[in-house]
């Protein structure tokens, strides 16, 4: 085995054993509470419910680690087995070196792994949800919403990943930076439309209907200067039991969602209270913020991209040789380096996931601070918490090591703690 391939092999496995040790130590943890309601949350919540959610937490964590072990088995067998070069060598043989075929033969590898994947998704929506009650979805919504993705992947995806390739002719060796621009252009775009064109092909969106509710929210968002045209209702009740809020989309495409889940189990003030945590998030940039951070990891994936593309050690690693070393065309030669970078990229950012939800985690506590003061109180929002976490079965005695790679949210305990501690 060349000696980069045992380097990937050992992350690969790295990150696998860390993944299921985490895993363990959190079932662990939660075992340890699970015979009497934690007196932290005897308040909140009963013995039935309690226990639920601690059955939640263990048959989701263990299908995690199914799927998990499949996952990895799955990705060293597609990377070790000499499958990639071989299928690689078939489609040029069938299609030839054009851009369309290039874009092509990634998007057919990418559509083949997200079908492995399928038996998984349906477990998880059809066994695992539907066993708590939480699944709403019937096997006709989850089929068409397959097609939808897959549709908007061949529409949207493919023309893009021709688009990068065809850049690479285009422009010299710096094409990565030219490639970064137009896929943040893209996803700049996206986040545009999405709320007019590609959210209402899955749901139905109506706006809040006339009545106190609506008057308070919109007086909520006057009062903190937060322009929107409107509060939608969303239809999250056709997939799951679950329930959220969101905002989404800039300037006069902005608009407000409550999903019909959350509207029924919030009362007025609380449901107040979650927007303008939702308003916390936009008044304190983190929407930018995070766009920010996801365009530095653009222009990083695609600088290795182009780095890696230039190593006969990285090719020969992986099985990619081409006829006297050379490939027929510079797209053909860079597009091996895209797909295994693409195979690889969750090997290492894995690591950096803590530091990641870290981020994320000061962002809420921002977002429940403003909530707070623009309440005048923090009431409201630790009630509305902890109706969701309630319903939601969350797990309310994760390990601190297990929620520190895992969670973006801070756990319930800890926001409470915040938000009464900021009063
Ligand atoms: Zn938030």
């Amino acid at each position: 085995m060349p000696p980069f391939a045992v380097i990937a092999l050992v992350l690969i496995l790295a990150r696998a054993i860390t993944e299921l040790w985490l895993s363990r130590l959190n079932q662990h943890h939660v075992c340890a509470h699970a015979n009497e309601v934690p007196s932290a949350f005897r308040q909140l919540i009963d013995e039935a419910t309690y226990r639920r959610s601690v059955e939640y937490t263990l048959a989701k964590s263990r299908f995690g680690d199914i799927a998990n072990v499949f996952d990895t088995a799955l990705l060293v067998a597609v990377l070790f087995s000499g499958v990639l070069p071989w299928a690689f060598g078939r489609f040029i043989a069938s299609f030839g070196t054009s851009i369309l075929a290039m874009a092509g033969f990634l998007f057919a590898i990418g559509t083949c792994l997200s079908i492995a994947a399928l038996p998984f998704a349906w477990y998880a929506q059809f066994k695992l949800e539907e066993r708590f009650d939480f699944n709403t979805t019937t096997i006709k919504t989850w089929t068409l919403d397959r097609a939808k993705g897959f549709l908007l992947a061949l529409l949207l995806g493919y023309p893009l990943l021709a688009l990068v390739l065809k850049l690479i002719e285009w422009t010299g060796a710096n094409w990565w930076l030219w490639a970064a621009a137009v896929v943040i252009a893209f996803q700049l775009l996206m986040l545009l439309i999405a709320p007019a064109v590609i959210m209402p092909l899955f749901n139905k969106f109506i706006p809040l209907p006339e009545g106190a509710l609506r008057e308070r929210l919109f007086a909520l968002a006057q009062r903190t200067d937060f322009p929107t045209r409107s509060i939608d209702v969303m239809d999250g009740s056709k997939r799951s039991r679950h329930s959220n809020a969101f905002f989404t989309g800039f300037g006069r495409f902005r608009k407000i969602v409550l999903f019909d889940t959350l509207i029924a189990q919030l009362t007025e003030r609380e449901l107040e209270s979650v927007l303008a945590h939702e308003i916390g998030h936009y008044k304190k940039h983190h929407i930018f913020k995070l766009l920010g951070i996801s365009s530095a990891g653009v222009f990083v994936a695609l600088a290795a991209i182009a780095w890696l593309a230039r190593q006969q050690w990285f090719y020969r690693a992986f099985g990619f040789e081409f006829e006297g070393g050379l490939a027929p065309s510079r797209a053909c030669g860079i597009v091996p380096a895209m797909l295994l970078f693409a195979l690889l990229a969750g090997t290492i950012s894995f690591w950096l996931s803590p530091v990641i939800h870290m981020w994320s985690r000061h962002f809420e506590y921002e977002a429940d601070a403003f909530a707070r003061a623009t309440m005048g109180e923090a009431q409201s929002l630790i009630q509305a918490l902890r109706k969701l976490s309630e319903k939601n079965l969350s797990n309310l005695t994760p390990h601190p090591l297990y929620s520190g790679f895992y969670y973006s949210h801070p756990t319930l305990l800890e926001r409470e703690r915040a938000l009464r501690t900021s009063a």
